[in-house]
């Protein structure tokens, strides 16, 4: 018997299918999906591979076909769909098979090693008996021992010392004269399970509501799609607090009332304890979570239990999309429009397409819901690829909708009150604190620490072709500063930079950190406690959580933060939220910072009056007249989306064109360029002979928005094209044509941030 496997993690040189011999004592336990370890190359160094399939004959020279050396499990870690769905991502993402292993069967279950436990056996059973026949032992043990092991065959040794009750000492002693044997091996005993069930939670997590109309006809809907088997796609589209949990809770029990499974997806920042608990106090003992905070042990677990079907709900953040999940019928993604649902790192996958993949193979539904879908998502509604499925109101009639107050900061500033925070946003958080209130402060510094704004009126500086915001990039050969754009390389040196609105020619650095929001806050407020969550404060494991319960539990009155506290959070007491330098949001250099935008405004105002007490959203911009910011404040989704996608159209954006985005690096900078050159004239020359049906556009090279990035500098070319396959073919023949070593590139077919 032999097998074909692919190696976890394989570099392009040895992502082959290559065959092993499957030795005797493993015949019965080798199958499709099982994980093994195979010695590999010419030093024999062992690899950890899985079997994709097995065969009876070799039709090939066997003589030099080597052996599986073990099993890594008892039984396969990849189920059938999944391994259908390796060859199609790979090709999708231009990795390796090796790579996509990577990600469905992660490290712990690689690490998990099933109890080693010590066997003892007979040596021979003809010699066994002979030496008992001759009555040359005089040990009463010893032979107790053998007799045992001849009646009942190889044991381990904890069970033939409580069996015959021996020593450990009478043991090794016949394991000297060589009459019986002690082997290290995996016990047969299941893994320990973690009781899944043990901390389900009581009260307001187990409530059930009776469906709005609106909720039953979407839950309807999907159910008749799900039973359909046909890989149907649904956005659900519905304001905040308009119960979309709900529908996806009530789906997901059905589907795992008929045995089948469900992976149920979250951003990473909302996997709180609080997400967790109302999904495992409704759903139950099925739920296994995984999520970034779980030790090896625990994760392999929570895997274990998806993998054996004792889990048929798995929460987790996009890596879920991967999970060995049993008889698959329904994939949810909620606030399916958030950037964490995109890998940034190798393979840059995007749960959202993994998951219409694995629809595919598997016939599942899949779930899209967002109050403010992304305009991809949203156009492909439109198109009728997706099915949309709308939820107009809030759930509970008497949550109400939040006043969202745009306020202006140039007459702010000359009322005397600075840049941070306005007049009105300060008169309503001490109403608040009086009325033993809390309030929320969001400062998104994401994106535009690169960018500069106009001193006059506040605007970033664009790119005319693009109008993205341009990024200021320090040309250190020759000390000057020019302001490139990211998608079409557009440079302008920065003293001839002028301010695209108000044509102002003095500019600076954007905006206001957390910290020095802190300190502000202490001294306008100096008997309020503030809780700070951003990246410096979240680093630690844990710390996030910790911040979000002490909010909770009132030990501060304000919290400020980035996007971080903008998803998901549900305080019941915050009836004031501030979002301070909204202008700034758009002045990100992606083509998707008014998208981001309109998504951080809508979210941070579902923060407020969650509760039964009226909310208040205040908007601080320098410019709150145009139009994204009005859609914003009248929570108007469509009239944004109309305007964002005739600028996706006019820019040849996604969803109209494809992107594909090209990143150099290496250390040396004067190599870097000049490689990026080579690459430029490879492009240009390939290109120019392609069909014009492909609409093959070129840009670059240019300096990425981030330059430096440990140790190297970076070079990106931006590629638009008709559709991700145009892309996929030149990145392609890139990653034939120039040796990686020489050229280390990386390739990214969906790029969503400048
Ligand atoms: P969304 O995710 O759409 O923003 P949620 O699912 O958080 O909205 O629901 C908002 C609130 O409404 C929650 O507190 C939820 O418990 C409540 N809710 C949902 N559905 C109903 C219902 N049918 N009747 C009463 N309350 C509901
Ligand atoms: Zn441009």
């Amino acid at each position: 018997m032999y097998c074909s496997v692919i190696l976890r993690g394989a570099i392009r040189q040895t992502d082959n299918l290559y065959t092993y011999r499957v030795p005797e004592e493993l015949r019965a336990d080798t199958h499709a999906g099982s994980l093994v370890s195979v010695p590999f190359g010419k030093g024999d160094s062992k690899k950890t591979a899985v079997v994709v399939n097995v065969i009876e004959e070799f039709n090939g020279d066997a003589r030099y076909i080597k052996d599986i050396d073990s099993l890594l499990s008892q039984t396969p870690v990849l189920n059938p769909d999944q391994l259908e769905l390796i060859e199609k991502v790979s090709e999708r993402l231009n990795c390796t098979r090796g790579d996509v292993v990577e990600l469905m069967v992660p490290s712990c279950v690689v690490n998990h090693r099933n109890p080693i436990e010590q066997f003892a056996e007979l040596v021979s059973r003809d010699k066994a008996e002979e030496v008992l026949q001759s009555e040359k032992l005089r040990s009463a043990a010893h032979i107790n021992i053998l007799e045992y092991l001849l009646e009942r065959g190889k044991c381990t040794r904890k069970e033939l010392m409580s069996s015959v009750s021996c020593s450990s000492a009478q043991i090794n002693s016949l394991e000297r004269k060589g009459l019986i044997r002690l082997v290290k091996e995996v016990s047969d005993n299941e893994v320990p399970q973690l009781a899944i069930s043990s901390d389900i939670p009581e009260g307001k997590f187990t409530e059930e509501y009776d469906l709005s109309d609106e909720q039953q006809d979407a839950v309807n809907e999907i159910l008749k799609g799900i039973d359909s088997r046909k890989d149907n796609t649904y956005l659900l589209f519905g304001i905040t607090g308009s119960g979309k949990t709900e529908v996806y809770l009530n789906i997901a029990k059905k589907v795992i009332s008929e045995g089948g499974s469900v992976i149920y997806m979250v951003p990473e920042i909302s996997l709180t304890p609080q997400t967790i608990n109302w999904i495992k106090g409704r759903l139950g003992d099925s739920v296994a979570v995984l999520h970034s905070r779980l030790t090896d042990k625990q994760r392999y677990e929570q895997w274990n239990n998806i993998r054996t079907g004792k889990a048929r709900v798995v929460v987790g953040p996009r890596s879920g999309v991967f999970a060995p999940a049993k008889d698959l019928r329904l994939i949810i993604l909620d606030e399916e429009h958030d950037g964490s649902y995109k890998a940034e790192s190798h393979p840059r996958y995007s749960a959202r397409d993994i998951a219409r993949m694995r629809a595919k193979i598997t016939g599942c539904s899949v779930v899209l819901g967002s109050a403010t879908p992304s305009v991809e998502s949203f156009y492909a509604a439109q198109a009728g690829a997706y099915k949309l499925l709308e939820l107009k109101n809030r759930a509970r009639s008497e949550a109400t909708l939040p006043e969202i107050i745009p306020v202006d900061m140039k007459e702010q500033i000359k009322l005397g009150s600075g840049d941070m925070l306005s007049l009105p946003l300060r008169q309503a958080m001490s109403v608040a604190f009086s009325e033993n209130k809390q309030v929320i402060l969001l400062l998104n510094r994401r994106g535009f620490s690169r960018t500069l704004v106009c001193e006059d009126c506040g605007e970033p500086v664009t790119c005319k072709n693009c109008s993205v915001a341009m990024t200021l990039h320090n040309n250190r050969r020759n000390g000057t500063q020019s302001l490139i754009c990211h998608y079409c390389g557009y440079t302008v040196p920065s003293y001839e930079a002028r301010c695209s609105f108000c044509s102002g020619n003095r500019f600076k650095k954007a905006g206001f950190g957390t910290q020095q929001l802190e300190e502000f806050l202490h001294s306008v407020f100096p008997h309020e406690k503030v809780l700070r969550m951003d990246q410096d404060s979240t680093m630690t494991p844990g710390a996030h959580k910790e911040i979000i319960e002490k909010f909770a539990a009132k030990e501060a009155s304000i919290l400020i933060g980035t996007q971080m506290i903008a998803k998901g959070l549900d305080f019941p007491d915050v009836t004031v939220v501030g979002v301070l330098g909204a202008d700034l949001m758009l002045a990100s250099s992606s083509f998707k910072a008014s998208e981001r935008a309109f998504q951080l405004i809508t979210q941070a105002a579902g923060r407020a009056g969650r509760g039964e007490h009226p909310g208040k959203v205040f908007i601080q911009s320098f410019r709150p007249e145009q139009p994204l910011l009005q859609f914003a404040c009248t929570q108007n989704y469509r009239a944004f989306y109309e305007q964002e996608i005739e600028y996706r159209q006019k820019l040849k954006l996604p969803p109209y064109k494809a992107l594909g985005e090209i990143v150099l690096s290496l250390a040396d900078e004067e190599l870097l360029i000049k490689r990026a050159n080579e690459v430029a004239s490879y492009l240009n020359a390939f290109l120019g002979f392609q069909d014009p049906k492909y609409q093959f556009e070129i840009y670059g090279p240019m300096p990425c928005v981030i330059y430096e990035l440990r140790g190297r500098y970076r070079m990106s070319f931006v590629i638009k094209a008709v559709n991700k396959s145009a892309i996929n073919g030149v990145f392609k023949r890139l990653i034939a044509d120039f040796d990686h070593m020489k050229y280390p590139m990386s390739f990214d077919n969906d790029p969503q941030d400048g």
